[in-house]
């Protein structure tokens, strides 16, 4: 068989030590991989590149297209970029993929026929960092959700549970309340959802869902979310399963993909030769899947299996009554390979015959050209005076075109015209002008607009275009109007 060409990074603290388990076993497994080997993580950021990875180690990725990387260590202090960050965004790694299974009776867990897979949008919403102080009071972070971004991660997830064999398809979506972005989250996942028939789908508000996840994990199959979210239900989803030491993940992009650990470096761990390798096993079993080496997946994960089955564990998962033997990581990676070619008896054994990770389409269907028009302007003004009747008072005479004053709010809630004078406010205010049948202005109305104001005496920290596409509103009002 043809070897394929990956790019290793050893990483820090317990770093060297998985990577070397997991090298050896994935070898007696019968892998054939060509291995680059490129230095990321604390010696490089000390060194005083700040994103943590040399230029020359991203040309081995993007050569390779394939990174299996062990954890790294962030130096304590400001001034470093996150380099998974930073690696996700540059690669367009969209898809964060986080099988979350219980291994009952073997590891210890409350919810023993768990076995969920997380997907998680990896780079938009709250995440895409843009974020501002506007005044003394206020600061905002833009969540943004795209239509392409989205469809790619629903697809993903169909694509998924139809190669992975799986029966389900969950959203978690907070549309309730985020009616356009999460909205849009949602809708696209239900426009997606009908091209998968043989697929069962569903919607939980992400709170609920939240909750169901934690106490009754079972129901859940393939879970699909926005970045915010999947970030944090997916350590609850790992924690839950067992162990967060026991989660491997991958981070897919159309180009390139990378396979890692969930945990971190565990720099106190480091050199005893005692840390559990599995994390980054199991990452590295879904590389092979995704390189279409999918016998060697198999046996990797079966031999594993066999090995947590036959209770030989290590310090983190050890268990006086269940586990048999405690051993090191390099003895648990013996115990693997010496076990390599058998199944599990008690655990259920995988298969990977059919799974294939490289031919997901999940290209987005080209959208019809819309019809947008301005119809108004919210301008944010920065305002000490805390009276919004006052402030309503001093923009009503401003109209421009057809746009007037029709809402001030404070933080989102309405407070003028007929605000609650319980309501609290603070020193960022929302002024919403628009014309009344949403009829077009144009941008140069919003800019006499502001020019107006501005003269007035009143200081604009930001304007948002109200528009209508074909003719429908999309903006949100705002609470209490
Ligand atoms: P951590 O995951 O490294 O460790 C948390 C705890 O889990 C520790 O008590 C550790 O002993 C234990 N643990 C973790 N992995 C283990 C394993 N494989 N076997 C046995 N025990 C294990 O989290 P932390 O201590 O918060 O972070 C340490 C460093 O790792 C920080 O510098 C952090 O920035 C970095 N980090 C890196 C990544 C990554 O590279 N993907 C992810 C998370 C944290």
């Amino acid at each position: 068989m043809e070897k394929i060409p990956i790019t290793v990074a050893y990483g820090d603290g317990i770093g060297p030590e998985i990577m070397q388990a997991t090298l050896d076993i994935l070898q007696a497994g019968g892998a054939q991989l060509d291995i680059e080997t490129i230095e990321i993580g604390e010696k490089v950021y000390l060194s005083g590149n700040s994103a943590g990875i040399a230029p020359s180690a991203w040309e081995s990725l993007r050569r390779t297209k394939v990174f299996l990387k062990a954890p790294i260590t962030t130096p304590q202090g400001g001034g470093f970029k996150s380099l998974n960050v930073t690696t996700r965004k540059v690669l367009g790694l969209f898809a964060n993929v986080r099988p979350c299974v219980a291994y009952a009776p073997f590891v210890s867990t409350k919810h023993p026929k768990m076995d969920v897979v997380i997907v998680r949008e990896n780079e938009e919403d709250l995440y895409a960092g843009i974020e501002h102080q506007q005044t003394q009071e206020v600061v905002q972070c833009l969540k943004l959700i795209s239509r392409p971004g989205t469809e790619k991660i629903v697809r993903y997830a169909f694509e998924y549970a139809r190669a992975y064999g799986r029966k389900k398809v969950t959203c978690f979506t907070k549309d309730n309340i985020m009616k356009q972005t999460d909205g849009l989250f949602h809708k696209v996942f239900d426009e997606v959802a009908t091209e998968y028939p043989d697929i069962e789908n569903e919607h939980w508000i992400v709170d609920i869902g939240a909750a169901k996840l934690a106490d009754t994990p079972e129901l859940f199959d393939v879970i699909v979310m926005p970045n915010l979210y999947g970030d944090i239900l997916s350590d609850v989803a790992a924690q839950i399963a067992g162990s967060v030491g026991l989660a491997g993940s991958s981070n897919i992009g159309e180009e390139v993909a990378m396979f890692e650990a969930i945990h971190g470096s565990a720099p106190r761990r480091a050199g005893q030769n005692l840390a559990n390798p599995s994390g980054l096993l199991l990452g590295s079993i879904m590389m092979m899947v995704h390189i279409g080496q999918n016998d060697v997946a198999e046996r990797v994960h079966n031999a594993w299996l066999k090995t947590l089955e036959d209770g030989i564990h290590t310090y983190d998962i050890f268990d006086e009554g269940v586990s048999t033997q405690k051993v090191g990581t390099r003895e648990f990676a013996q115990a693997v390979i010496e076990r390599m070619g058998q199944k599990p008896e008690k655990l259920t054994p995988v298969s990977y015959e059919n799974a294939s990770n490289v031919s997901f389409n999940v290209t987005p269907k080209a959208q019809e050209p819309v019809n947008i028009e301005t119809v108004g302007v919210d301008i944010f003004l920065r305002c000490t005076d805390r009276d919004p009747n006052k402030l309503g008072n001093a923009l009503s005479p401003y109209k421009v075109g057809k746009m007037h004053l029709t809402m001030i709010t404070n933080r989102g809630v309405k407070v003028w015209p007929d605000g609650f004078s319980e309501t609290f406010c603070t020193d960022h205010w929302r002024c919403r002008f628009k014309s009344e049948e949403l009829e077009a202005s144009s941008y140069q109305d919003i800019l006499d607009l502001q020019q107006a104001i501005t003269t007035a005496g009143f200081d604009i920290i930001k304007t948002e275009n109200l528009c209508t596409f074909n003719g429908e509103a999309v903006f949100s009002a705002g609470q209490g109007a």
